[in-house]
């Protein structure tokens, strides 16, 4: 089965980014221009993001933890707070709710579309439930309708992760938009980068403003201006803020980044296409079809590995398609898996099962718009070998 031979020539790196000469040019240009920090080419990549997604105000930052710790701050919440979230997601979703002083609580995804089940929500809401963070997992958007439902009805704020779902819509509507916050990332791996970097939409203009004086060390309006060519002015600390914003050397990125977005989200498509076409008949289980009159981002193409079907464990999986240089990834390990969250809230996977059986079965591909036609068939070539198909 591991006949070198076959083996791709170069290790594939998962994630890898697609980046043109037109980032370059830009980065190139700010650098030259004698101003690299938040300025206006962060004032333009806002803009067009806002525009793109249809929100009212969308302010740009270091990352996706940052957006969702200002969010969750400008909830101006009671300490002690519960928020309810997904197993399944990246540990900054839950490490964003403990800094911001609240307490996370956990509830289980649908085995089959990986994402936040709206009737675990329901039956883990307390008298001290506050808020709860849909994640958008692998781009396919949560349904919205349902848990805005709940939100209504029990009074609780949404703040949507987006990290995942940048292009992804719900019945016509962006992901981000539904929510009082939606929080987007440009971490290297995601649908778009800009380096590290995030973006989170406000539906008013009261909550961009408060986000944006908390990013920049809480200090009065605008801060940025104060060198510029309108001469220095002082400037007012109003709150003990935060170091979160994002300079414009990422931004010279980010704006061509989003002038390829849908050019890239056909491509990764194609290759999802392609990849449900060629293990329609081995044993891997394949991702969910998208639900009706919603748009996925694919952002991730998961593929669980059931020892019972497959012959062959996740993890001796992985060691096989490493060795066949294709990289991939885990989405993720359920979050109570974690020491940490074990000691501090008492969690056990047992008690999420569906969060838990995927997070042991499950394997990302790559799925970049970078990828080559060749890539791609040595990935699903790796997929077959490893299960010994
Ligand atoms: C990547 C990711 C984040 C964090 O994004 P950063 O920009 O790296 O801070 C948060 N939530 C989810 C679901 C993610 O995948």
């Amino acid at each position: 089965m591991c006949d070198p031979v076959r083996k791709k020539e170069k290790f594939l790196i998962f994630g890898s980014p697609e980046i043109g000469e037109e980032e370059i040019g830009e980065v190139v240009s700010t650098l030259r221009s004698g101003w690299i920090g938040t300025g206006p080419k962060v004032a333009a990549f806002e803009e067009m993001f806002r525009v793109y997604c249809g929100s009212d105000h969308a302010i740009a930052l270091n990352s996706c933890t940052a957006a969702l710790h200002l969010s969750l701050l400008a909830l101006k919440l009671e300490p002690g707070s519960e928020v309810i979230t997904t197993p399944l997601t990246f540990c900054a979703t839950i490490n964003a709710i403990i800094h911001a002083g609240l307490v996370p609580v956990l509830a289980d995804v649908d085995y089959s579309t990986m994402n936040i089940d709206p009737e675990q929500i329901e039956a883990k809401i307390t008298p001290k439930t506050r808020a709860i963070i849909p994640v958008h997992f692998a781009g396919r958007p949560c349904q919205m309708d349902l848990i805005m439902e709940l939100a209504e009805k029990h009074n609780l704020y949404v703040v949507e992760d987006c990290a995942h779902a940048v292009e992804s819509r719900y019945k016509g509507k962006k992901t981000g938009t539904f929510g009082r916050f939606g929080c987007f990332s440009f971490y290297v791996t995601k649908n778009m980068t800009t380096g590290e970097g995030g973006m989170v939409l406000a539906q008013k203009g009261e909550d961009a403003a408060w986000i944006k004086m908390l990013a920049l060390h809480g200090m009065s309006a605008d801060a940025w201006k104060r060198f510029g060519d309108e001469g220095y002015k002082h400037y007012y600390v109003v709150e003990s803020g935060f170091k979160y914003n994002m300079m414009d050397i990422q931004a010279s990125i980010g704006i061509h980044q989003m002038n390829r977005l849908e050019k890239n989200w056909k491509r990764r498509k194609e290759i999802w296409d392609q990849y449900n076409n060629a293990f329609s008949e081995i044993e891997v289980i394949v991702p969910e079809k998208p639900a009706k009159d919603t748009r996925h981002g694919y952002h991730l193409y998961t593929i669980l590995i059931d020892r019972d079907k497959c012959g062959v464990c996740r993890d001796e999986f992985i060691k096989r398609m490493t060795y066949h240089n294709i990289g991939v990834g885990v989405h993720y390990l359920s979050l109570p898996e974690h020491p940490f969250y074990q000691r501090q809230f008492g969690w056990n996977p047992q008690d999420y099962p569906n969060a838990s059986i995927i997070g042991r079965q499950t394997i990302s591909l790559p799925l970049s718009a970078k990828l080559t036609d060749r890539d791609v068939l040595d990935v699903i070539k790796g997929v077959k070998y490893s299960i010994g198909a």
